[in-house]
């Protein structure tokens, strides 16, 4: 089968084998390139019509006590400046958000130790108290079945932990033994079972990727189903022991989105950051690939450089309403709108 043949059997059948996903991804074209994000597009549109969900991103805490290779949040890094934002803190940014049309709100954090079941419960009960028509996302990482329950049951409702890569040996070339593929897949499943509408992904061109290792991703996504997937290019941080290392290719992220969008054909799917900070159009040409979602910083501008995932990650001093008002500046020029609502997965 030719490229264009694969590609209209995805859409078809929402699977390929793991030989066809290499072919796709080792031999594609401009023209198969362009195939795919049309079509892309066109199911996001079928679903979600010219409408960009936002979520507002509280980066609450780079605390990490995992030491992951590649992030500039990993506890060896010692010149990181390390911060934690207060409950009223993160209460602040919701305060700021909510008025602006945001009815997500996303806490992203290194796996700080501080923020314990307890604490956490605690944060997101007051989110859904004070707006109780918002969904809380929470981005925290590896955590017991126990404290995923009780993170449901105090009002979480979505859960975003990227698998970062589906291949075992790929995974242990990422971070430290301590961490596992195996824990990693069983967090995700555990985070499926109790209900949360959940997140995996991936980067694109971290070290030692192989065409392999990506169609072991894109069947990986097939087996979890998860209601969003996070898809961005890997990019170095200088104080990390991938700090010289090449950054991943916006082209092949682009086709890959493309790709997870025809295959999950309702998933939520940003534009993510990484993506916006490699090309100062990727989130445009994230969404003219098939994303739906963009998740701008409501963290305080004080913060924002402390976060620091990979060198010059976006991170302006602009308050929240001028970033926002930046980005839907962006998103009608392509001729879309953002829209102010929950954004949930619809089954
Ligand atoms: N600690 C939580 C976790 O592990 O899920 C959430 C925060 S973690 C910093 C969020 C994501 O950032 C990771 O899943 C990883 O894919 C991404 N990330 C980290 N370092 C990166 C880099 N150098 N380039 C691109 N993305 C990176």
């Amino acid at each position: 089968m030719n490229n264009i043949e694969l590609i209209k059997k995805l859409e078809e059948l929402g699977a390929l084998t793991k030989d066809e996903f290499i072919q796709l991804i080792s031999t594609y074209t401009a023209d198969d390139m362009n195939f795919a994000r049309t079509r892309a597009v066109r199911i996001a549109k079928e679903r979600f019509g010219n409408k960009i969900y936002i979520r507002g991103l509280i980066e609450f805490t780079n605390i990490c006590r995992q030491d992951c290779f590649y992030c500039g949040l990993r506890c060896s890094n010692k010149a990181a400046e390390r911060y934690r934002l207060t409950k009223d803190e993160i209460l602040s940014c919701c305060e700021v958000g909510y008025p602006l049309g945001f009815r997500t709100f996303v806490l992203q954090g290194g796996e700080d130790p501080y923020f314990d079941d307890d604490k956490m419960c605690d944060i997101v009960r007051s989110i859904k108290e004070h707006y109780p028509d918002c969904a809380v996302t929470l981005s925290i990482g590896e955590k017991s079945k126990e404290s995923y329950q009780k993170l449901f049951d105090a009002g979480a409702d979505r859960f975003l932990l990227r698998h970062e890569t589906a291949n075992a040996e790929h995974y242990s070339k990422l971070h430290p033994k301590s961490q596992t593929l195996a824990s990693r897949k069983q967090c995700l499943f555990d985070l499926k079972e109790i209900g949360f509408q959940t997140g995996c992904g991936f980067m694109v061109g971290s070290p030692y990727q192989t065409v392999e290792t990506i169609a072991e991703d894109l069947l990986f996504i097939r087996e979890l189903n998860p209601e969003m997937v996070g898809i961005g290019p890997f990019l170095p941080h200088k104080d990390t022991p991938f700090g010289n290392e090449v950054p991943g290719s916006v082209e092949l992220s682009l086709f890959l989105l493309a790709l997870v969008r025809i295959m999950l054909k309702k998933v939520l799917l940003p534009a993510t950051t990484a993506l916006g900070t490699a090309d100062q159009n990727g989130r445009e040409m994230g969404i003219l690939s098939g994303a739906n979602v963009v998740m701008p910083n409501l963290s305080p501008t004080d913060v924002r450089k402390k976060y620091m995932l990979y060198d010059n990650k976006i991170a302006t001093g602009s308050e929240a309403a001028e970033g926002l008002a930046d980005l839907r500046k962006r998103v009608q020029s392509i001729g879309y709108d953002i829209a102010v609502t929950r954004g949930d997965f619809q089954k």
